[in-house]
């Protein structure tokens, strides 16, 4: 069985046109709106990859990150930040979390999966999103 996208977002609008687009490619998506109900979700179904909302109540992307890259078994499973901050260093901290790769929001429904697709561990969800693309 493929392995999902994990989608930590707190805002219902992103989470359902990052779903939308994710799932037409083939990818099976699983939600959490908040970092604690996202990291047991990622214990739970080791996801291809993390998509990872910066701005989250409570414990913010860039802790959930930590958090993540404390956790053995997810050491290797691919986080892509998502932020709206346009502010320079940004990236500079997601990586620093422990993120692999950055999008900028708003998301873009032409180029989201595709940069999705490069972060993805291969293997999984991405050959069905080949297949069907
Ligand atoms: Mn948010």
């Amino acid at each position: 069985m493929a392995r999902p996208v994990l989608l930590i977002e707190d805002n219902e609008q992103n989470r359902y046109l990052a779903t939308f687009l994710l799932q037409q490619q083939g990818y099976t998506v699983v939600a959490a709106h908040d970092g604690a109900s996202g990291i047991d979700a990622a214990r739970k179904h080791l996801p291809c990859v993390i998509v990872l909302d910066i701005q989250l109540p409570a414990m913010d992307g860039y802790a959930v990150a930590r958090a993540l890259r404390r956790i053995d078994a997810l050491r290797d499973i691919p986080i892509v930040a998502v932020t709206s901050f346009a502010m320079t260093g940004d990236r500079e901290k997601a990586i620093a979390a422990g993120c692999h790769g950055y999008i900028e929001k708003p998301i873009n429904p032409d180029t989201f999966v595709a940069s999705i697709n490069s972060f993805a561990l291969p293997g999984h969800a991405t050959e069905a999103a080949t297949r069907i693309t």
